[in-house]
C-alpha cells in the first residue's frame, strides 16, 4: 500500500487542506439569477464560466471506458496532466523521477521546467524494459516512474508483466501514458485502475480521437489520486467549447472506430512498402498510428522530404534510434504521395 500523504509535496498537502468543496458551485446550477462571479450578462452563451466539474463529459467517458466519473480527471491536453504530476508529487531540487529511454520527450521537458532530476534507463534492443533495472535506478527521492505504452518513437507495447512488476515493486506513483492505446488491441492498464492504487494512466483526445485542436487530456486513477488533481487544478480549466466538442465526439464514436480501422490497414501497407524501399534499412513493428524506420541516411532522406513539402520526425539524435525517422500514418492519398516521392529518392553519397 502506498502512503499518498507522504508522496504529495508538503505545499500541495497544505493547499488541499484549505480547499473545501465549495457548496456555492452545486447551488449555482439551480439558480436563475447568478450575480456571484462577476460575469457579463450579455453575449450568451459564452458569457458564463464553463462547468467546473465537467460532469456531463466525464459521465460520457466513464460509460465508454468502464470506470466511474470519480476516477477521471480532465486536463488541457495530456501535456498539462504531465506537468501536474510533477507539480503535485515532486519537490524541486530534491526529488527525482525515473523514465525509460527512448520515450516521449515531454517527460524530460517538464522535469527540467519543474527543476526535477530526470533519470533514464535504456530499453533493450527490442525496445523493452527490464523492471528490476528500472527499480534499481530509483532511490528514496524517486516519486514518479514514467512509462509510455505503446511507446513513442518506437511504436511498441511494453511487456505487460514487466510493467506490472514496476507498478507492484515501486513505492511511488507509476504513470503510464497510453496516448496510443486505441490503436492496439492489447489490454490496457487503464482497464486495471482499480487494481493499482499507485498508478496513473494518461490518455489524450489528440491521437485516436482525432481532436488535437480541442486540447483535452484524460487521467484515469483511483479516487484518492483524482481528488488531489481536482483540488490542485486551475479553476474552469476545461473550456466550454472543448467540453461540448468532446461530448459530441464521444457520442459519434463510430466514425472514430472507422478511422482507426483505416489507419491500421494503412499502417500495414506503409510498413511493408517502406521495408522494400532501397533507402530503408529496417522497419520496426508498430502498435500505434506511426512507425519507426531505420534509413541508410536518415538526415538526407529527411531533408529530401522537407524539400518536397513533406515533414516527418527525425529521431536520429535519440538513443537506440540512430538513422531513424518516425512516420505518422496519414490519409491514403498522403501515404501514397510519400511513398511515390521516396521511390524517386537518389542517395546523395
Ligand atoms: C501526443 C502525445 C502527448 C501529448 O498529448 P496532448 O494531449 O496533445 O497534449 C502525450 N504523450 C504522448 C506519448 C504523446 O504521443
Amino acid at each position: 500500500m502506498i502512503d499518498l500523504q507522504k508522496l504529495i509535496r508538503p505545499n500541495i498537502l497544505e493547499l488541499i487542506s484549505f480547499t473545501n468543496t465549495t457548496p456555492e458551485k452545486q447551488e449555482r446550477d439551480s439558480q436563475h439569477i447568478m450575480l456571484d462571479a462577476n460575469e457579463n450578462p450579455y453575449n450568451k452563451p459564452f458569457n458564463r464560466y464553463p462547468s467546473d466539474d465537467q460532469i456531463e463529459l466525464k459521465e460520457e467517458l466513464a460509460k465508454l471506458k468502464g470506470v466511474t466519473s470519480k476516477e477521471i480527471f480532465l486536463s488541457n491536453g495530456s501535456t498539462e496532466a504531465i506537468d501536474m504530476c510533477y507539480r503535485i508529487f515532486c519537490q524541486p531540487k530534491v526529488d527525482n523521477v525515473v523514465a525509460i529511454e527512448p520515450t516521449c520527450e515531454l517527460y524530460k521537458r517538464f522535469a527540467r521546467l519543474n527543476d526535477i532530476e530526470y533519470r533514464s534507463v535504456l530499453l533493450n534492443e527490442y525496445f523493452q524494459l527490464n523492471a528490476s533495472e528500472l527499480l534499481r535506478a530509483c532511490n528514496k527521492q524517486t516519486k514518479l516512474i514514467w512509462l509510455c505504452s505503446p511507446n513513442t518513437p518506437t511504436g511498441n507495447i511494453l511487456n505487460v508483466e514487466e510493467v506490472e512488476k514496476v507498478v507492484k515493486g515501486f513505492n511511488g506513483i507509476v504513470v503510464i501514458d497510453e496516448a496510443y492505446a486505441d490503436f492496439s488491441r492489447s489490454q490496457t492498464f487503464r482497464e486495471r485502475v482499480s487494481e493499482f492504487p499507485n498508478m496513473i494512466v494518461i490518455n489524450t483526445f489528440s491521437k485516436a480521437w482525432a481532436s488535437a485542436a480541442i486540447r483535452l487530456g484524460v487521467i484515469y486513477a483511483q479516487e484518492a489520486i483524482i481528488n488531489v488533481f481536482n483540488k490542485v487544478s486551475s479553476p474552469y480549466s476545461i473550456n466550454q467549447l472543448t467540453q461540448e466538442q468532446a461530448i459530441d465526439v464521444l457520442r459519434h464514436r463510430y466514425d472514430i472506430e472507422d478511422w482507426i480501422k483505416i489507419l491500421l490497414l494503412e499502417r500495414k501497407r506503409m510498413i511493408s512498402a517502406f521495408a522494400s524501399l532501397t533507402c530503408c534499412e529496417k522497419v520496426y513493428p508498430s502498435n500505434a498510428n506511426f512507425f519507426l524506420a531505420q534509413m541508410k541516411d536518415a538526415e538526407s532522406v529527411y531533408n529530401y522530404l522537407c524539400e518536397k513539402g513533406i515533414t516527418v520526425r527525425n529521431c536520429s539524435n535519440l538513443s537506440l534510434c540512430n538513422n531513424c525517422l518516425r512516420i505518422t500514418i496519414g490519409s491514403k492519398a498522403e501515404n501514397a504521395e510519400i511513398l511515390g516521392i521516396l521511390r524517386c529518392y537518389k542517395p546523395t553519397k
